[in-house]
């Protein structure tokens, strides 16, 4: 595993931001490490929805910037790109996203180039577990390096977003949708995740921990202060020491787990080179994941999946706060939602608990209800994997 490096990041003044980004880089050999002059340099962050940096539902320009001024200082020519779902995409769709997030400002400072188009892509991949072939965009394929800078947040699905999960935005808009209808259990989707990590490569992630999200995230959680900045030329790593940082076991999280089959790490945050702070010395409590579709997500035979989805995992419901805007409905890959009435209604028999409505409802109006049958449900998984490990 290659070294995280973590620095103390207290709040989002620009110049603080810049020195914490500034440190972080040194600690790990400086941004001359990963960026040659005259390079195309992608800058990778996360875009879900375009919001009010103070939501922490994007990653914040401030990091944002001081990524962008590092590989210019190495010589690199930066383009900042991302999938947002929920963006369209127009001219007047581009501006507006890019304002509403604060990252139009960030490229008129800088100079850096914001990515108006999406030319998706096609391309195999003979090293990839699940994908031989993947989907990307034109912006990935032109690239010289990539630069991930995600936000540490929470996820509904996948319990937590962070530098490996940051990487799905390279697929392009709807083709999102087509992965969650193949890829339905939390491992299944893991595994393409880090395909899409192979395939990438990023050669450096930067990640956003001043002001995470816990709760119901990526977008409906709350803003939760962290400090910090991390980075690393590895992103499971940087998750691992992420997850850590937060409080939580970091092979709880798909991802991780999903890694540490594959030998990509121990997910044991002592074996880490760990630069800078030490993480446990920010003593963040109370971060909050959600539960996850890890009752679904490797113990069920296969048979058990599709009804494990429906019976054990939280079911999406519109509540009154649905304004009917039709987002949802746009965006569900089971195409499970109409409106009625002027309100999003759910035909839960055919909904795949993907929770992208969830996800992208820009007025939270969907909740998850937990079902009553979870709790006896992994009791009972429990029991069956402790008679096994006994046998
Ligand atoms: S649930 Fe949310 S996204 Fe769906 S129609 Fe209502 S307001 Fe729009
Ligand atoms: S209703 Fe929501 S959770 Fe269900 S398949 Fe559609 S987008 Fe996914």
């Amino acid at each position: 595993m290659q070294p995280v490096s973590v620095v103390r990041c207290a709040e989002y003044d620009i110049d603080r931001v810049e020195a914490a980004v500034r440190q972080a880089l040194t600690l790990l050999g400086g941004m001359e490490r990963f960026v040659q002059p005259g390079q195309r340099v992608l800058i990778k962050p996360n875009l879900l929805q375009p919001s009010d940096p103070a939501r922490a539902i994007v990653t914040h320009p401030a990091v944002l910037r001081a990524v962008v001024r590092l590989a210019q200082e190495a010589g690199g020519q930066v383009l900042i790109a991302d999938n947002p779902a929920v963006v369209p995409l127009t001219p007047r769709g581009w501006d507006s996203a890019y304002e509403k997030s604060g990252w139009a400002a960030v490229a008129a400072e800088t100079g850096a180039r914001l990515n108006r188009e999406i030319v998706p892509q096609q391309r195999p991949h003979p090293e990839g577990r699940l994908i031989k072939r993947v989907d990307t965009s034109h912006f990935v394929t032109e690239a010289d390096v990539v630069i991930s800078v995600p936000k540490l947040k929470t996820h509904e699905l996948m319990r937590y977003t962070g530098a490996v999960k940051n990487l799905f935005g390279t697929v392009p808009g709807a083709t999102k949708f087509g992965y969650h209808v193949k890829l339905q259990t939390a491992d299944r989707f893991a595994e393409m995740l880090l395909d899409l990590v192979s395939f990438v490569r990023p050669a450096l992630t930067v990640m956003d921990a001043v002001v995470g999200m816990d709760g119901d995230g990526p977008s409906a959680g709350r803003p939760f202060p962290i400090g910090a900045i991390l980075a690393s030329a590895d992103a499971v790593a940087l998750d691992v020491a992420a997850l850590t940082l937060v409080g939580h076991e970091p092979t709880t999280v798909p991802t991780v787990a999903k890694a540490v089959h594959r030998s990509w790490t121990s997910g044991r945050v002592s074996e880490l080179e760990v630069r800078g702070e030490d993480l446990r010395g920010f003593g963040v409590r109370g971060f909050q994941l959600p539960a996850g579709r890890r009752a679904t997500s490797g113990h069920m035979p296969a048979w058990l999946q599709q009804w494990g989805t429906r019976l054990l995992n939280a079911s999406p419901v519109v509540g009154e706060r649905c304004v009917g805007c039709g987002l949802c409905v746009e965006n569900c890959p089971a195409q499970t939602i109409a409106l009625v009435e002027g309100k999003a209604r759910i035909r839960l028999a055919d909904c795949i608990r993907c929770y992208c409505c969830h996800e992208l409802c820009p007025e939270h109006a969907i909740e998850l209800q937990q079902p009553a049958l979870r709790p006896v449900m992994e009791r009972m998984l429990g029991a069956r994997r402790s008679l096994r490990a006994r046998l």
